[in-house]
């Protein structure tokens, strides 16, 4: 909103951020007077707004998002084990029963097993030479000075470990792809801090132009090939089989009709030059990103996953694999009041619960995959959306 001057006012700069509640609340009411809206439930945090320090700037109170449950799925994993009531936090009607159906089946079938494969986080600064041959020798001695840098990231986290480096080189740049262990941590500000330790150690001791911190092919909050090759975070998979009574009862499908659902838009993503896979990916991670403290714009990484439908003669296997999956249960917004109580109901709060994070996500979007391709097969698509996804204004 511009004021008289035409210019616009800035918001007042409140002493140490302003995160107690009585600034928050001056900030608000100078919000309302100048815009005339009226913040009523914006307003109304359950909880001290101390506690967003660190993940909010220029705060005025909370996002109240509907908040869900489904499931339940049974999940025979590496990390997780167990049935499993997944919070869901979204705006938009028939998603979590849609979950909540594909879910059921694959308990009922049996339960979904789940691995995480990898788990590491990476960053890619670049290194800027005068000329080509510069920058080779530079891709032959960095990978020789691996240890230096190990130290030099460690010097920096307790949990955060640089295990190993790649050299890219395009004409007289060199980018060079860090990837890092992040514990429990989705990991950027760890790593970002790690690197640009790692940086000025190069900087002392290799003659190079400059560098620059970022280059953009780390795919963070981006999508691309290298995700599905590369990976960044959790590379996790979950896979099922579902007999072709549980189709028939719980999604009202045959194998063959759903297993035709995949092949024919298995030709739609490849016309359309998608990355990856999947049916709706985006919808769970992002209901579950909102709802655990997840750094929501990781979902555009996340969701280059790829689904698979294969007939075999007892039903369908599915499967689903993301070779992207940034989550975390320490740091970011893990510990807002309310990610961590919607945690606990997975039983991930804190150290040592992120790997199994990441089963519990994979088996819950492999549900999400099933019953949309179920939907479309059976034609229960838009009659699921006008019974449960509707909201025409009064
Ligand atoms: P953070 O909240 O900045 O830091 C969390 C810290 O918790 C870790 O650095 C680690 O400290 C500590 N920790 C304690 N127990 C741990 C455990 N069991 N496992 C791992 N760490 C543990 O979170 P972050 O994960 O480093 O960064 C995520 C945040 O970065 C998100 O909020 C995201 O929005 C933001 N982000 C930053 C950038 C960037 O470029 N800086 C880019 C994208 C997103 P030690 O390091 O000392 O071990």
């Amino acid at each position: 909103m511009l004021d008289e001057s035409g210019v616009g006012s800035l918001l007042p700069r409140l002493k140490d951020g302003g995160y107690d509640a009585e600034r928050v609340g001056r900030r608000r009411r100078w919000v309302e007077q100048k815009t005339g809206a009226s913040l009523q439930h914006i307003g109304s945090p359950s909880f001290d707004t101390a506690a967003m320090r660190g993940n909010i700037e220029n705060p005025i109170g909370v996002a109240q998002i509907p908040l869900g449950v489904a499931g339940p799925v049974q999940v025979l994993g590496r990390h997780a084990n167990g049935l499993f009531y997944v919070p869901m936090a979204t705006s938009e009607g028939a998603l979590i029963r849609s979950y909540e159906r594909g879910m059921v089946a694959l308990t009922r079938a049996g339960g979904v097993q789940a691995a995480v494969l990898e788990d590491e986080n990476q960053t890619a600064p670049t290194f800027f030479f005068s000329q080509v041959e510069e920058a080779a020798a530079f891709c032959e001695w960095a990978p020789l000075h691996l240890a230096e840098m190990q130290a030099e990231a460690a010097a920096t986290t307790h949990h955060g470990r640089l295990r190993r480096l790649q050299c890219y080189q395009a004409g007289r740049q060199v980018i060079l792809n860090l990837g890092f262990s992040t514990g429990d941590a989705q990991g950027m500000n760890m790593i970002v801090k790690a690197t640009d330790a790692v940086c000025r150690w190069v900087a002392g001791n290799y003659p190079i132009a400059r560098y620059l911190l970022f280059s953009g092919m780390c795919s963070e909050k981006r999508p691309s090939g290298l995700l599905m090759t590369r990976g960044k975070g959790k590379r996790v998979t979950a896979g099922a089989l579902l007999p072709h009574s549980v189709l028939k009862m719980y999604l009202h499908v045959t194998a063959a009709e759903l297993f035709r659902v995949w092949q024919s838009t298995v030709m739609g993503h490849l016309q359309a030059g998608a990355i990856g896979y999947n049916a709706h990916a985006a919808n769970g991670l992002t209901a579950i990103f909102i709802a655990t403290g997840q750094d929501v714009a990781n979902v555009v990484n996340a969701a280059c996953a790829v689904t698979c439908f294969e007939p075999v003669e007892e039903g369908l296997y599915v499967s689903i694999t993301l070779p992207a999956l940034t989550v975390a249960t320490v740091g970011g917004g893990t510990s807002l009041p309310t990610p961590h109580e919607a945690l606990g109901i997975l039983g991930c709060q804190g150290a040592g619960k992120a790997l199994k994070l990441a089963e519990i996500v994979a088996a819950t979007l492999l549900g999400g995959e099933i019953s949309m391709g179920a939907a479309i097969a059976s034609g229960e698509f838009v009659q699921a959306h006008e019974r449960y996804g509707r909201n025409r204004p009064k």
